[in-house]
């Protein structure tokens, strides 16, 4: 199949569909790759890196897209993208397409066959191409909120590690999810004092088996949330409940209970927060103050790990790319029930029930 990697245009976008190590993959397999001059630069690969594994580079984002049947892409496409779409295409890549009907008609009026990263899901429910992103998110989380504890940018002035002689820092993390692991796990490597709290009994058992004693596991209660903030430096936000907005666990009037300077990290600002005060905040302004309560809020937090998010998400992505490559879509999604949960729009057609509950197309 001939396989086209565009450079990302989306504002801050500096990640890029494949790496050359998955390019590798494809040109063994006799694929034929076309990826635009300089679209790994962002992500610390370049043309030469490409071609050395048999890409062929060219130019500009429309030699991409007239030489190739299958796109492999990063963010959904944007306006300026949409001509570029044609019938023939396969596009495999994050859409999120039930948050822009401007979006959704675009592809849908181009024919071309969509197959969202996010909506492949596995058969036990998790989502393979999400997780690696909330890795990395739930790791930056720590590495953020150790930053913005330092004096000069307005924190409590606390070392997570602490030194002897000295207690640690106390982090408080909100869900024992992909996030909220991955962001104990890092403030325990710090030597933080880690509380970690959610709703879902197994996840915290399994916590508990896997962590050292210095992260303390809590069900996720009201009263509880109320005690933990007066005494932690550093909050992590990582709630999810499926398919709904995070639930607002901390509320305006509790910033007040908590010490100046304590750092609030809110990685679930992409399903609305699950603080009050939440407003998603970018990689240029990444922080806000209410109450002398440090809001760190960015939307698209593995941006900032350009290197490190590529290589993730490649390594998740790419199987997928090779059974579509190897087999066509369709036999591919015949063969593979997980991909094909990741078909939303075939032809001019929605495929996916909750893009068009969405939009409330049901009619
Ligand atoms: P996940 O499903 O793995 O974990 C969520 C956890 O929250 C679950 O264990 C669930 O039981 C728990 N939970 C639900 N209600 C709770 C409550 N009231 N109290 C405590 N825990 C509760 O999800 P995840 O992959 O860890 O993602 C978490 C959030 O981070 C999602 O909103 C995701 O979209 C977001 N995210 C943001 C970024 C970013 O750049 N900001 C990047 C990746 C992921």
């Amino acid at each position: 199949m001939k396989i086209g990697v565009p450079k990302e245009i989306k504002n801050n976008e500096s990640r890029v569909g494949m790496t050359p190590a998955g390019v590798f993959e494809l040109t063994k397999n006799n694929h034929i790759v076309f990826v635009q001059s300089t679209a790994g630069d962002g992500s610390g690969f370049f043309d030469e890196d490409y071609r050395n594994v048999g890409a062929i580079i060219v130019k500009s984002i429309e030699e991409v897209y007239s030489l190739s049947e299958m796109i492999i892409k990063v963010k959904e496409p944007i306006a300026e993208e949409y001509p570029q779409i044609k019938p023939h295409h396969i596009l495999f890549t994050y859409f999120h397409f039930a948050s822009s009907e401007e979006l959704t008609v675009a592809m849908l009026k181009s024919k071309a066959v969509c197959i969202a990263y996010e909506t492949v899901e596995d058969t036990d429910g998790s989502l393979p191409l999400l997780t690696p992103m909330s890795e990395v998110a739930g790791r930056m989380a720590i590495q953020q909120g150790a930053k913005y504890l330092e004096k000069p940018i307005k924190g409590r002035g606390v070392l997570l590690g602490g030194v002897p002689g000295v207690p640690p820092g106390r982090v408080l993390v909100l869900g024992a999810g992909v996030v909220g692991v991955q962001a104990a796990k890092m403030a325990a490597g710090l030597g933080a004092h880690v509380t970690i709290l959610d709703t879902n009994m197994k996840r915290l058992r399994y916590v508990n088996d896997v962590m050292p004693s210095h992260v303390v596991t809590e069900f996720s209660s009201e009263y509880n949330i109320r005690q933990h903030i007066k005494d932690h430096d550093l909050i992590i936000g990582g709630v999810l409940i499926k398919g709904s907005k995070a639930p607002k666990l901390i509320t305006r009037e509790m910033l007040k209970e908590m010490r100046p300077g304590t750092v609030i990290v809110d990685v679930a600002v992409d399903q609305g927060g699950c603080f009050e005060t939440t407003v998603p905040t970018t990689h240029e302004n990444p922080t806000y103050i209410i109450d002398d309560v440090i809001h760190y809020c960015v939307a698209n937090m593995p941006g900032a790990v350009p290197y490190t998010s590529t290589m993730a998400l490649t390594n998740v992505t790419l199987p997928y790319v090779l059974l579509l490559a190897n087999l066509g879509w369709e036999n591919a999604c015949e063969n593979d029930k997980s991909l094909a949960k990741g078909l939303n729009i075939v032809h001019g057609k929605c495929v996916y029930k909750e893009i068009i509950d969405a939009f409330d197309w049901s009619e």
